[in-house]
Protein backbone atom coordinates (compact mmCIF):
# COMPACT_ATOMS: atom_id res chain seq x y z
CA UNK A 1 0.00 0.00 0.00
CA UNK A 2 2.85 2.47 0.91
CA UNK A 3 4.55 1.73 -2.73
CA UNK A 4 1.98 4.16 -4.21
CA UNK A 5 2.73 6.68 -1.56
CA UNK A 6 4.58 9.63 -2.70
CA UNK A 7 5.86 13.01 -0.60
CA UNK A 8 5.39 15.85 -2.93
CA UNK A 9 8.01 18.83 -2.86
CA UNK A 10 5.88 21.57 -3.72
CA UNK A 11 3.50 21.40 -1.39
CA UNK A 12 4.46 18.74 1.07
CA UNK A 13 1.26 16.89 0.88
CA UNK A 14 0.92 13.02 0.35
CA UNK A 15 0.17 11.80 -2.80
CA UNK A 16 -1.02 8.96 -4.72
CA UNK A 17 -2.00 7.72 -8.40
CA UNK A 18 -4.93 6.58 -9.13
CA UNK A 19 -6.53 5.19 -12.33
CA UNK A 20 -8.71 7.46 -14.10
CA UNK A 21 -11.77 4.02 -14.84
CA UNK A 22 -12.04 2.75 -11.16
CA UNK A 23 -10.02 4.95 -9.26
CA UNK A 24 -7.56 1.57 -8.45
CA UNK A 25 -4.22 2.39 -6.59
CA UNK A 26 -2.69 -0.54 -8.14
CA UNK A 27 -1.24 1.47 -10.80
CA UNK A 28 2.07 0.33 -12.43
CA UNK A 29 4.23 2.21 -15.18
CA UNK A 30 5.19 0.40 -17.99
CA UNK A 31 6.66 2.41 -20.42
CA UNK A 32 8.38 6.00 -21.41
CA UNK A 33 9.68 7.96 -23.69
CA UNK A 34 9.22 10.74 -26.16
CA UNK A 35 5.45 10.69 -25.93
CA UNK A 36 5.71 10.37 -21.92
CA UNK A 37 4.92 7.87 -19.74
CA UNK A 38 1.95 4.98 -20.04
CA UNK A 39 0.60 3.66 -17.30
CA UNK A 40 -1.55 0.39 -16.40
CA UNK A 41 -3.54 -0.36 -14.54
CA UNK A 42 -4.24 -4.14 -12.58
CA UNK A 43 -7.81 -3.78 -11.99
CA UNK A 44 -9.41 -2.75 -14.95
CA UNK A 45 -6.60 -2.79 -17.43
CA UNK A 46 -6.62 0.60 -18.44
CA UNK A 47 -3.69 1.19 -20.25
CA UNK A 48 -2.41 5.34 -21.03
CA UNK A 49 -0.88 8.12 -20.15
CA UNK A 50 -3.36 9.91 -18.22
CA UNK A 51 -4.10 9.11 -14.55
CA UNK A 52 -4.97 11.43 -12.05
CA UNK A 53 -2.40 12.09 -8.84
CA UNK A 54 -4.50 13.13 -5.75
CA UNK A 55 -4.40 14.35 -2.41
CA UNK A 56 -4.18 11.28 0.17
CA UNK A 57 -6.62 13.15 2.10
CA UNK A 58 -8.64 13.46 -0.62
CA UNK A 59 -8.57 9.70 -1.92
CA UNK A 60 -11.84 8.65 -0.94
CA UNK A 61 -14.31 11.77 -2.78
CA UNK A 62 -12.52 10.61 -5.88
CA UNK A 63 -12.79 7.16 -6.09
CA UNK A 64 -16.51 8.25 -4.83
CA UNK A 65 -16.53 10.37 -7.68
CA UNK A 66 -15.25 7.65 -10.34
CA UNK A 67 -17.55 5.15 -9.07
CA UNK A 68 -20.55 7.39 -9.27
CA UNK A 69 -19.65 7.98 -12.51
CA UNK A 70 -19.96 5.12 -13.63
CA UNK A 71 -23.41 4.32 -11.94
ZN1 LIG B 1 -8.40 0.87 -13.23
Amino acid sequence: MNNYIYMDNLDGYKKVKICPQCGSLKINWIAGGIAGPVYKCDDCNYVGSFILEVNLKDLKKFQDEIKNDKD
